[in-house]
């Protein structure tokens, strides 16, 4: 017997793009910005799905963190050419380097776990809130 609807893999994919659990969809998750609980309040649901799985969303952090970086030493080259100031230039793509992973840290974190459960469904033990018993009753939600 299920406790809670099961969710399809889009729709976890979803919630954890828009910093839900993926799997029960509840949202304000963090207590405080950088920390994050280890386990869903609601389903149980443990975030770090193995030991290390955390480096995932450091990469996801980091693509977003050098594409903004790009970005803004391209537009700072193209609107100030052929004058291109160097210092106010890295002075901003510095502020960027170090705001940026602090700003998104949270939603990093949970669109890889959403990304990774897209690749790697989720089990039925992972989620005890859900009432998800058997491995069945998930591949009839995909
Ligand atoms: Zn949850």
């Amino acid at each position: 017997m299920n406790a809670r609807p099961i969710p399809t893999r889009t729709q976890m994919f979803w919630r954890g793009t828009t910093r839900a659990c993926p799997p029960c969809g509840r949202r304000r998750l963090t207590r405080r910005w950088l920390v994050m609980p280890e386990h869903c309040p609601q389903c149980g649901f443990k975030f770090e799905r193995a030991p290390g799985h955390n480096v995932g969303a450091i990469g996801v952090s980091t693509v977003v963190t050098f594409g903004l970086l790009i970005i803004t030493a391209v537009v700072g080259v193209a609107v100030t050419f052929p004058d291109v100031p160097f210092l106010p230039i890295a002075a901003i793509s510095v502020a960027v380097a170090i705001i940026v992973p602090i700003a998104i840290h949270p939603t990093a974190k949970l669109f890889w776990i959403a990304l990774d459960l897209t690749l790697d469904p989720l089990r039925p033990d992972e989620a005890p809130g859900l009432g998800i018993e058997r491995r069945e009753d998930l591949e009839d939600h995909r």
